[in-house]
């Protein structure tokens, strides 16, 4: 834990009592300050008082004598209107940061940060495995695992890094941001109803890059109208920083580039893409731009080859699980919109995908030039009828109702077919929660199954 020595003799309010806020909470009473603390949520307000906290209402006449308020990323700040324990501190005058905002005031320290709107988990956890297989001192947090300020405590750059996956919202509580190496992967419509407008989200994004100075390196996807505008912005400023492009369309002269399976440098071949853990083109977005960042890290192409190959990936993200008759199983729940599914259809040349669950608003059909693909889907939960009309004749299908029949109706299929390259691929295109409590709910089970049905030849990778 990061004790906040620089709030000694302060009076804080923390508003949002989830992870990240109880950590936040004990690390201004481990620096010295005066905790005031809240949230709506009376199942998390439980969980705080069992945790010895005594939650009290922010009112505005409790936000009296306090010196910020510590907010949650999930609670409004701006739109659609801000909370109302946000629009009483904004009256009273108060300081409104996250938990980020007050390590960066605790500490100086060495910090690698990621975003976009898609692969950031992916591309934080695979820098910081690249990291930490070459031996690096780094401290992985932020919008994954563990909120920052349970991560150890690094005084000084010298002591370690800190690699923090950053979601618009923690950037928007971060006004003294500032990453040695800070990347942005990609900017897609998303959140926009707590943002307001695509301008507004993709201005929250750039600043990734605020505060970068000579010495920093900016990582930059240009694949996307917005990135590219900002990577024009950014070369136009002439800040000193390093500025690396990455991109998945074409080789770039200046840059990383991942093309057919390879990767580049500066238009020079590198490596082969060929990381079982890592399948498709979307993950060569992440790779390259880890690549980027681990070279501005000081890594050589070797070692960063060598952390690729063995990272693990990431549980519920085109997650291997194992194989059955020599068919791969795998685990894309975290896939709850069509976005997502496209790039894992896009992976696989022979699929049986288990698809529906609770549906989002514009359905499958965004999906249609990726029918070839599919060799049969056995479709789930509330979406299965809407599904089954957008595949009509194009697609073999079946509805199924549950996990564990469409796992049996795929894997029946896959193996009459005996097709080369066969993968049952779970990636819903929909939300969980008509039939589990969440995609990771979802993942765990359809790991379940696969592994109460696996031969083990491959063995399930829970
Ligand atoms: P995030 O943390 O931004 O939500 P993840 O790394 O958890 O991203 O990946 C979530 C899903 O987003 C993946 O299952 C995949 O479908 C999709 N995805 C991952 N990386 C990319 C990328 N670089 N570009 C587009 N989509 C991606």
């Amino acid at each position: 834990m990061i004790a906040l020595t620089h709030t000694r003799g302060q009076t804080w309010a923390v508003f949002g009592l989830a992870r990240s806020g109880l950590a936040t909470a004990r690390a201004l009473i481990a620096g010295g300050a005066e905790v005031r603390l809240w949230d709506d949520n009376v199942a998390s307000r439980d969980i705080a008082a069992a945790a010895g906290f005594q939650p009290m209402q922010l009112h505005e006449a409790a936000l009296i004598g306090c010196a910020g308020l510590a907010l949650a990323p999930g609670v409004p700040l701006t739109h659609p209107v801000p909370n109302q324990v946000v629009a009483n501190a904004q009256r009273a005058g108060l300081l409104i940061v996250g938990d980020i905002e007050l390590l960066l005031r605790e500490l100086k320290p060495a910090v690698y940060g990621i975003t976009g709107t898609n692969g950031k988990s992916t591309t934080t956890a695979l820098l910081a495995h690249i990291l930490k297989s070459a031996g690096r001192s780094i401290a992985l947090g932020g919008n994954i695992g563990q909120a920052v300020l349970e991560l150890p405590r690094f005084n000084s750059p010298a002591d370690g890094a800190y690699v923090i996956e950053m979601s618009s919202f923690q950037i928007d509580l971060t006004p003294d941001w500032q990453a040695r190496i800070a990347v942005l992967l990609n900017i897609t419509p998303d959140h926009l109803d707590r943002h307001g407008s695509m301008a507004a989200y993709a201005a929250i994004k750039a600043r990734i890059f605020g505060g970068q100075a000579a010495g920093d390196t900016a990582v930059i996807g240009v694949d996307d109208d917005h990135c590219r505008a900002i990577h024009a912005a950014l070369l136009a400023e002439n800040s000193g920083r390093a500025v690396v492009p990455v991109s998945i369309l074409r080789v770039l002269e200046q840059g990383v580039s991942a093309i057919d399976g390879m990767l580049y440098e500066n238009g020079t071949p590198v490596f082969a893409l060929d990381f079982p853990a890592l399948p498709g083109a979307h993950n060569g977005q992440n790779i390259a731009a880890a690549y980027a960042a681990a070279r501005a890290a000081g890594l050589d192409a070797e070692t960063i080859h060598a952390g690729i190959a063995s990272f693990p990936g990431l549980k519920h993200r085109l997650q291997r699980v194992g194989s059955i008759d020599g068919i791969a199983c795998i685990n894309d729940s975290k896939a709850t919109n069509a976005d997502s599914t496209e790039k894992a259809l896009a992976a696989f040349d022979n699929v049986y995908w288990i698809a529906g669950g609770k549906a989002k608003e514009g359905g499958i059909a965004s999906l249609k030039p990726l029918f070839p693909r599919i060799r049969r889907a056995s479709l789930i939960g509330e979406a299965a009828a809407d599904f089954a009309a957008t595949l009509g004749s194009a697609v073999p299908h079946a509805l199924c109702g549950t996990l564990d029949k469409a796992l049996d109706d795929a894997l029946a299929a896959a193996r009459k077919d005996r097709l080369k390259d066969a993968v049952v691929l779970l990636s819903p295109a929909c939300a969980s929660y008509d039939q589990f409590k969440s995609f990771e709910h979802r993942g765990d089970e359809f790991i379940r199954l696969v592994t109460e049905r696996s031969t083990g030849e491959q063995g399930a990778a829970a």
